[in-house]
């Protein structure tokens, strides 16, 4: 653990206090961690769930309950036709949205596809590239997610890219060759100025939507490493303000734990953004 920087320590407002500590996880970290830049960013991947009316439920319900915390990055990720409508209902608020994918070329004879640009048009921030559910259920090659990866840079919105290991790779103890692997390949080409703007989203997939989360040890062993393959590939300042996310099986019990890691910056929750309590339970993990 890096040195505490004591510059901060004569205004911690929780000591000695269990449950504002909770609320404070950010002061925490940036205390040990040494580093002012790092927020959390906590966001909601709703995967292809809800109707339009239930959308703008849960988003008016999440502003509503979210209006008050200021020390969190909050996004959720509908899915694309609802990205305009939540986007408009949340104007104003300190949540953002974000899409769960792109295509990579700018506009044309691309049947079904919609560009970083459409997004950006109408009001989206973050787009989820490289999720697992994509690379295993449609094949995506990390080639293809540094394309997007670009296109999505380029338009102005800033990709969550994702990177995880099955459960055989973990057994077979290539974790980290696997993420490797993903991380140069998904960011190939990408200046050290980008990739500062860039998140990662480290997400075993053994844990996605399984309720087998990673104990806060196996996660932030690999954020250590992703943390390390940037400062390789980049230098130490980009490795100090790219924020890595845990996302597997986070909710409400188990986040305040998992967030608590000096490397993890924040959770990329599927199952539990669609409930606004249990999303607030991670925002706010008491
Ligand atoms: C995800 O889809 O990115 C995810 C982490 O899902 P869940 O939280 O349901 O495991």
């Amino acid at each position: 653990m890096k040195q505490a920087n004591f510059r901060y320590a004569p205004v911690l407002p929780f000591r000695a206090n269990p449950i504002t500590m909770g609320r404070h996880i950010h002061l925490i970290k940036q205390l040990f961690n040494n580093n002012m830049t790092r927020r959390l960013l906590i966001a909601g991947n709703w995967k292809m769930n809800l109707t339009l009316s239930a959308s703008l439920e849960l988003a008016d319900g999440l502003k509503q309950a979210a209006s008050s915390v200021a020390d969190v990055d909050i996004a959720v990720c509908p899915p694309s036709i609802y990205v305009q409508p939540v986007a408009a209902s949340l104007k104003g608020s300190n949540i953002g949205v974000g899409a769960q994918n792109i295509y990579f070329e700018k506009e044309g004879a691309f049947t079904g596809e919609i560009s970083a640009a459409m997004l950006k048009d109408v009001g989206c921030q973050y787009v989820i590239l490289g999720h697992s559910e994509r690379r295993n259920i449609l094949g995506e090659s990390s080639e293809l997610v540094n394309l997007k990866t670009h296109a999505a840079l380029v338009a102005g919105l800033t990709p969550i890219v994702c990177v995880g290991e099955l459960l055989k790779e973990r057994e077979a103890g290539t974790t980290e060759q696997v993420v490797r692997r993903q991380f140069d390949g998904s960011f190939s080409g990408i200046s050290a100025e980008d990739m500062k703007k860039c998140v990662i989203a480290y997400e075993p997939v053994w844990a996605i939507g399984t309720g087998k989360v990673a104990t806060p040890d196996q996660a932030e062993e690999v954020h250590a490493a992703i943390r390390k393959m940037i400062e390789k590939n980049y230098n130490k300042e980009v490795a100090d303000v790219v924020r890595i996310q845990y996302g597997g099986s986070v909710n409400d019990k188990n986040a305040k734990e998992i967030l608590a890691k000096p490397n993890v910056d924040g959770a990329l929750v599927g199952g539990a953004s669609l409930k606004v309590e249990l999303f607030m339970g991670i925002v706010r993990p008491v």
